[in-house]
């Protein structure tokens, strides 16, 4: 199954994305027409939508927003790649390194991010919402609590996050438009391993980034096994599980997101997000 939020109503998606349909109006009110309270009952919307071929509406990008458009909580995820923490010079954590990205933070899949300074940075990664939420979900059954995957970006203002001593993760993250993932979500049974999805991005067509999520050193359902030991995990929550090597920061010469520039990021096979970058003035 195929979810995303369409001029802000639940819809389901047609394997090559370019078709809808309307969740409330085809289900005749039964299912919600609020994307947010459709996570809560997901297992009845997922029973409902199996083998529909019923698309009836055109998928227009400007018409997308982030298929989880108002969490409650969104979680990142640092150093969660080999190749990302030798690149910063950090040891490999022993525990998920984990930071809030605030919610006021999250952006369509298609559009605009505002740039504020002059060392914002991308970060690719792999992005997982929760269905059924809950505490202390064991690892093996972590991936029957997942609503979706997608393609995200944990855009990354540098300055901010290295402004003080020691450094801080939220804020720089969390910046107006900082959040962008999508387009839509695919849940775990429509994929083969959903444990190896490739990630890449491209900034005006030049890739920056691309790994294999096998690469990560805590894998979605050990993420899933850990916060929920700590939190409670909410429907409609937000996972934001790291990024691999290539980030601007870490280039020589650094290369940082300016206005004017176009950035891709794929997880391949499950959708695409293009940004334009601006001016935030
Ligand atoms: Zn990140």
């Amino acid at each position: 199954m195929r979810f995303a939020s369409i001029n802000g109503r639940a819809h389901l998606v047609s394997p090559d994305g370019t078709m809808a349909l309307d969740i409330d109006r085809a289900s005749g009110g039964a299912l919600p027409e609020s994307p947010m309270d459709c996570f809560s009952v997901w297992r009845a919307l997922r029973s409902w939508a199996a083998g529909r071929g019923d698309f009836d509406v055109p998928v227009t990008r400007d018409q997308l927003d982030a298929p989880s458009p108002s969490p409650r909580q969104m979680f990142g995820i640092g150093l969660n790649y080999r190749s990302h923490a030798i690149e910063s010079k950090m040891e490999i954590p022993t525990a998920p390194l984990t930071f809030p990205k605030f919610s006021s933070s999250v952006n369509a899949p298609f559009g605009k991010i505002a740039i504020t300074g002059t060392a914002v940075d991308f970060e690719a990664e792999l992005v997982v919402v929760i269905a059924d939420g809950g505490r202390d979900i064991p690892a093996n059954d972590a991936w029957r609590h997942v609503a979706g995957v997608c393609a995200g970006q944990d855009i990354s203002d540098r300055a901010l996050q290295f402004a003080g001593k020691p450094p801080q993760f939220g804020l720089g993250k969390s910046r107006a438009g900082y959040s962008p993932f999508g387009p839509w979500l695919t849940s775990p049974d429509e994929i083969s391993n959903p444990d190896r999805l490739t990630i890449s991005c491209a900034i005006n067509g030049e890739e920056m980034q691309r790994a294999s999520t096998d690469d990560l050193i805590f894998s979605v359902p050990a993420i899933i096994d850990y916060l929920s030991s700590v939190v409670e995990l909410y429907p409609g929550d937000v996972i934001f599980t790291g990024t691999p090597g290539g980030i601007g920061a870490m280039r020589q010469p650094p290369r940082f997101l300016q206005p004017g520039d176009t950035l891709t990021t794929s997880l391949h096979g499950l959708g695409d997000l293009h940004h334009s970058c601006v001016s935030a003035e």
